[in-house]
């Protein structure tokens, strides 16, 4: 397995951070927050916002994908950001990654004192480095002007492949390379949280494989196009001249997750990364019709801020 570790700043940790940072906020019951439920990085409006989920389980918090408005949703969720801990991109576009250096700036803004570890496919390193280096003035004048510890230390960016991408306890995070070309490195993670499991299918095409992935899931979050919008959308879109054949290349039909959701005999399917996001015309009944034509299980329908116990 290849992985990288990339360590920001000259105080390397010297090991694993623990799971839960000691004096970290208490960060509430297990739930999935579906925080950003739009695909693609357009912003129309402030909901939906693009791609960010939260996990939290036994006073742990995972965010998985940072597009952005992540800040924002984690704050109207009622997520206290100085206890962020973990963040896992899915992949490098940037409706998934947009915000890797602010939403760890952002928690240091407000308190943050405690590690956060960043894990993105390769490139991760130099987003994150890069996106403080920008800040390089605003940190070091905020450091010295008032006593804030260096964000550059606290924050540990990881680059993963496919496999184990982090052990830490009772959780495992692994990782599933999917098809969303043209990017090779795009990758499903599911959560084995030792009770529960929690998978995304990131940005996928219509991707057999990621049933075994999920198979048993309690909950497979999917990402969900339907087909009939898509030409709208391209017309709405008038510099992207070949963005419907990218649609249709690198995003699952509704029918097709639903066959996913039934071949992984899922507990509960939900619906994220909407494309179109913004259709008003695409109700939530549309979505699950089109899900239902495949799998018979419980579909839940994404929307920002929508909170899931677990
Ligand atoms: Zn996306
Ligand atoms: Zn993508």
């Amino acid at each position: 397995m290849h992985r990288r570790q990339f360590l920001l700043g000259a105080a390397a940790l010297a090991s694993p951070a623990p799971l839960l940072a000691q004096g970290a906020p208490n960060v509430g019951a297990n739930r999935l927050v579906l925080l950003g439920n739009k695909g693609g990085p357009s912003i129309r409006a402030y909901a939906p916002s693009p791609s960010c989920s939260l996990l939290v389980w036994n006073g742990v918090p995972y965010v998985i994908d940072v597009g952005y408005g992540v800040t924002f949703k984690l704050v109207e969720s009622g997520f206290p950001l100085p206890a962020l801990r973990y963040a896992f991109i899915t992949h490098h576009h940037s409706d998934h990654n947009l915000e890797a250096a602010s939403l760890p700036y952002n928690a240091w803004a407000v308190g943050l004192k405690t590690p956060v570890d960043v894990y993105g496919p390769k490139g991760v390193e130099a987003l994150v480095e890069r996106g403080l280096a920008a800040q390089k003035f605003d940190i070091d004048t905020r450091m010295t002007d008032e006593g804030r510890p260096d964000l550059r230390k606290l924050v540990v960016a990881h680059a993963y492949d496919e496999g184990e991408v982090m052990r830490n306890g009772e959780v495992v995070v692994t990782a599933l390379r999917n098809k969303h070309p043209p990017i090779v490195d795009s990758f499903a993670l599911k959560f084995s949280l030792g009770g529960k499991t929690i998978v995304f299918s990131g940005d996928t095409t219509y991707f057999p494989p990621l049933a075994d992935f999920a198979k048993g899931a309690d909950y497979l979050v999917h990402e969900v196009a339907y087909g009939p919008a898509l030409e709208a959308l391209a017309q709405r879109n008038p510099n992207a001249a070949t963005i419907l054949d990218h649609l249709k290349a690198s995003h699952t039909m509704a029918e097709d997750v639903g066959r996913i959701a039934k071949a992984a005999g899922c507990k509960t399917l939900v619906l994220n990364h909407f494309v179109p996001g913004d259709d008003k015309n695409l109700t939530d009944e549309k979505w699950t019709a089109a899900v239902r034509t495949q799998f018979d299980g419980p579909v839940i329908v994404g929307r920002d801020l929508l909170s899931i116990a677990l």
